[in-house]
């Protein structure tokens, strides 16, 4: 397994924003499998990372979150990033393809739902709307209160 599975996905992503906002200070092969790195963070000093591809939890990092701990974090995923470009460029390439299909699926739902309105008569379409309004939460019942009702 390598940095990326054994990360969490939230790290890989924060990771790829800290590469992407070139963060990344340093990125240098130390041994055929380790890279030392430096990259900058919300402490004063830049965080010092070494990596190893291998063997991912003898990767490390000083920052708080993995400090002692056999913890991949987000600035060993952006040296990562910086040492192996093309994991980067496949990392974009997974979450646009992620994004994209996510959008699809949204506008068949749209499709579908707008199908089944056109369908329904004044009835079932009250019903519908009884249901998202005791069912949902007390902000949506408000809002619909105060958009459609006059009531002081
Ligand atoms: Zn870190």
């Amino acid at each position: 397994m390598g940095l990326m599975e054994v990360a969490s996905g939230k790290s890989v992503y924060r990771g790829y924003e800290y590469y992407i906002h070139n963060k990344v200070l340093v990125a240098e092969k130390v041994d055929e499998y380790q890279y030392h790195g430096a990259v900058e963070g919300t402490a004063d000093e830049p965080y010092e990372v070494l990596i190893d591809v291998i063997h991912p939890r003898k990767s490390h990092c000083n920052c708080p979150h993995a400090d002692g701990k056999r913890i991949v974090c987000k600035h060993q995923i952006a040296v990562y990033f910086k040492a192996f470009p093309e994991e980067a460029k496949k990392y974009k390439k997974e979450l646009d393809d992620y994004y994209e299909e996510e959008e699809q699926r949204y506008d068949r739902i749209e499709e579908e739902l707008a199908k089944h309105l056109k369908k329904a008569n004044k009835q079932e379409l009250m019903e519908m709307i009884w249901d998202l309004l005791y069912e949902g939460p007390e902000w949506q019942f408000n809002r619909f209160v105060d958009r459609y009702l006059n009531i002081d």
